[in-house]
């Protein structure tokens, strides 16, 4: 049996170039999103996105018209090539991201890419009895917490589901991870020195692995910084440098 490589994407600023639930709710509801409060004062993120689309729905928007909002929300440059290629060396391609799978499966198949993508692993997107466009968070509120130490949101540590997926799918030769945000972090601490771990520069991650060494210590993956997935595309195709586990 052939050993694959895998490789990880964050969704929001990693793989597409914006963050799709900011897309949507500010195209729809403008001032709510302008006047949010601080996040230490608002209410659980996936939570406010699937308040704001009941508040879209029921202000007479369709499900339609959402998809075609997100129809629109641009690729990272060179993404296309990079799954492509990710394709042509057979390796899988797992989505790990704290948007929902209606947002991702919508924008992936307006690009014609969602047959380059294994898996995803988000939260669930999905209709109620009023035949509305909903979101649970990936942990619901009524189940046991993750209890992870790290920087992972309530709803989902990245960490633990890279944990299972790797146990279920893996094991695999070599992990490539792209991301950008602080939840991209705990799967980060996953990676061995013989991964490849890709952080988007200027974004949340890069700062805390650049400003605060306690952080990028913990690190035993060296960091590629990136700011389109060009530099990614030539890292991966260069022959890998490591032996089968
Ligand atoms: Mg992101
Ligand atoms: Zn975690």
């Amino acid at each position: 049996m052939t050993v694959q490589d895998l490789a990880v994407f964050d969704f929001d600023w990693s793989l597409i170039e914006a963050d799709s639930d900011a897309t949507v709710c500010k195209h729809f509801c403008p001032n709510k999103w302008a006047s949010l409060p601080p996040s230490a004062q608002r209410m659980q993120w996936t939570d406010l996105i699937d308040q704001t689309l009941c508040e879209i729905q029921d202000g007479g928007s369709s499900i339609d018209d959402i998809e075609k909002v997100l129809q629109r929300v641009p690729m990272v440059p060179s993404a296309l090539e990079l799954l492509e290629s990710l394709r042509a060396s057979n390796t899988r391609v797992l989505i790990l991201s704290d948007a929902n799978t209606f947002f991702i499966d919508v924008i992936l198949r307006a690009h014609g890419v969602r047959d380059l993508v294994s898996d995803i692993i988000t939260n669930p997107a999905y209709t109620d009895d009023q035949g509305r466009l909903r979101i649970n968070r990936r942990i619901l509120s009524t189940e046991a917490p993750h209890n992870c130490p790290n920087t992972c949101t309530v709803n989902i540590c990245k960490g633990q589901e890279l944990d299972r997926y790797i146990a279920t799918h893996g094991p695999f030769r070599r992990i490539m991870y792209v991301g950008d945000g602080m939840n991209d972090y705990c799967p980060g601490l996953r990676l061995k020195h013989t991964d490849l771990y890709f952080v988007r520069n200027g974004k949340q991650l890069a700062r805390a692995l650049t400003t605060k060494p306690e952080v990028a210590g913990r690190l035993l993956v060296q960091v590629t910084y990136w700011k389109d997935h060009a530099v990614i595309v030539e890292t991966v195709a260069k022959p890998a440098a490591v032996p089968s586990l």
